[in-house]
């Protein structure tokens, strides 16, 4: 684990190839660390894929895939694989794995995704987190309600 003192912050305004050579990093870490495999996701959008269990007990190579949205500018995308981590985290949670309202899961996968790299020393700005987290949770609110009609 980085020092505090040596936390990289990140925030929009860091020059786009800084913020690549930073989310080439935070991959780094969740590949070697957690084993996630992370990807580039051509269908719109960012998102989470588990391995699935294996009742045979045969190998599986990772412990799920990270797609991110080749679209999106790497700001947009170190956010997005920050999400996106804490849906592992909150899926392997014995208690608060499942069985969610999905605007809990959701909020929780913005949290723990945060925190994680915070603690790995990948610091991001927290309102330009807030912002994206509260744009995204929006975008469900819509989903969710289009969902009754
Ligand atoms: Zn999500």
């Amino acid at each position: 684990m980085k020092k505090s003192s040596e936390a990289i912050q990140i925030s929009s305004n860091i020059s786009p190839k800084k913020l690549d050579e930073i989310l080439e990093e935070m991959i780094l870490s969740v590949e070697s660390q957690l084993w996630i495999s992370v990807e580039d996701g051509y269908e719109g959008n960012s998102f989470w894929i588990s391995t699935p269990d294996d009742p045979e007990g045969e190998y599986w190579p990772s412990a799920g895939i990270i797609e991110l949205d080749i679209n999106n500018g790497a700001f947009t995308k170190i956010v997005s694989l920050a999400h996106e981590v804490g849906h592992y985290f909150l899926e392997k949670d014995k208690d608060f794995g499942s069985e969610n309202h999905k605007m809990f899961e959701e909020s929780l996968a913005w949290y723990l995704g945060y925190k994680y790299f915070e603690d790995k020393g990948f610091v991001i700005d927290p309102e330009e987190y807030k912002k994206e987290a509260s744009k995204c949770l929006g975008e469900y609110v819509r989903s969710l309600n289009d969902d009754k009609n």
